[in-house]
């Protein structure tokens, strides 16, 4: 049976509680008093999940060093939801986290039919022109491409040696229609993982992967084999930590090919304008119904992007969830506002990109083409 935890599928994970418990997954409120200047996805529980993050958080609080793994499948354009990981990111490097950024061209070209030049392009131009401008020092990054990895194709072959077909059908819930590409692929991305813990890297060392829920399935596999390998290559299973997935505006899963989906970092001010207005709301049938009785900021997308990206000060969120409860604030009002601190955000953003274009070049040029 294919296990929902899909990380190519579309589901909502419905019981983030439920999921913990069937995979082990540890609450993040445990380590979080023990962090310093958490970040506000950590303080609101967007992050609400880890895997041995104590370890990293060692690191962390005596200096030494750590990396954090991620990746990007450049498939189409990057929204709202990407940022929360390059938020963590971000937040990760100034902590003095080594970073690790792939490129999953191999990953886009199997699972959506991405050409390589294609991927190299959107990569560049969506994506990290986007990091760099929100912040991240791509220079102080390990970025690489999969397809020109050749570390990471030989370790992907070398760790299959002890990966049976059994173990990966239990995991991704693969059946005999299974395309062979899409098989291999698991071993590619455990690769990427545990790759920073090679000798050429600074050897073993504590490496967290921010993910959302849906890509748990390979840090599953990451930690089993990390442990199989632990005499060869000396690795240490990787941490991980799980955000929560933001909705799309119609309240569904965002996706990178419904342009109406999302947010994109590169949406014009009318089409952001346009979207937020049709957003889904927690609001009520009538004016003077949500006068009376307020609106429900849990279930509304548009509080969400509060949440996530555009009020960072504690104080301002709740005075903004506040007005929303007590009904002193009404959707369309409140749209209006979100409209402005959305328009605010992507026009620095956009000017900050136009600069960073020449240092993603910069970055570029260090590797091999
Ligand atoms: Fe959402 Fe704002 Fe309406 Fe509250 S008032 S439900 S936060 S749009």
């Amino acid at each position: 049976m294919m296990p929902w935890v899909d990380p190519w599928g579309t589901s909502i994970p419905p019981d983030y509680a439920k999921l913990m418990r069937e995979f082990g997954i540890r609450p993040f409120e445990d380590v979080l008093p023990r962090i310093p200047k958490p970040h506000h996805l950590m303080r609101r529980r967007v992050i609400f999940g880890h895997r041995d993050f104590e370890r990293v958080l060692d690191r962390i609080l005596e200096n030494q060093p750590y990396a954090v793994m991620t990746g990007l499948m450049p498939s189409g354009g990057m929204h709202m939801g990407h940022k929360l990981v390059i938020d963590q990111l971000i937040w990760y490097q100034r902590t003095g986290a080594e970073i690790f950024l792939c490129v999953a061209d191999m990953e886009a070209f199997s699972a959506r039919g991405v050409p390589y030049e294609k991927s190299r392009k959107i990569a560049i131009e969506e994506y990290l022109a986007n990091y760099e401008a929100l912040g991240l020092d791509l220079e102080k990054c390990n970025v690489y491409f999969q397809s020109k990895s050749p570390v990471v194709q030989a370790l992907a072959y070398s760790l299959a040696r002890k990966v049976n077909f059994s173990e990966v059908r239990a995991i991704y819930g693969f059946s005999g229609e299974t395309r062979l590409s899409h098989l291999y692929y698991p071993m590619i991305d455990v690769a990427d993982i545990l790759h920073p813990q090679l000798e050429t890297f600074g050897g073993p060392r504590p490496t967290v992967v921010p993910v959302g829920i849906d890509q748990d399935p390979h840090l599953r596999l990451a930690r089993d084999v990390a442990a199989k390998f632990h005499g060869e290559y000396g690795f240490l299973p990787p941490s991980s930590t799980y955000h929560r997935l933001m909705r799309s505006l119609d309240g569904k899963k965002m996706s990178s090919s419904n342009p109406k989906s999302a947010i994109f970092l590169t949406d014009s001010p009318s089409v952001v304008a346009e979207k937020i207005k049709n957003a889904f709301t927690g609001g009520r049938p009538t004016a003077r119904e949500q006068r009376e009785v307020g609106g429900r900021p849990d279930e509304c997308v548009v509080y969400e992007l509060c949440v996530y990206h555009l009020l960072t000060d504690d104080d301002d969120l709740l005075e903004f969830r506040r007005k929303c409860e007590s009904g002193e604030v009404i959707c369309g009002e409140c749209k209006q506002r979100v409209i402005e601190l959305m328009d605010k955000f992507l026009k620095s953003l956009g000017h900050k990109r136009k600069s960073a274009r020449s240092k993603v070049q910069r970055v570029l040029g260090r590797m091999e083409f």
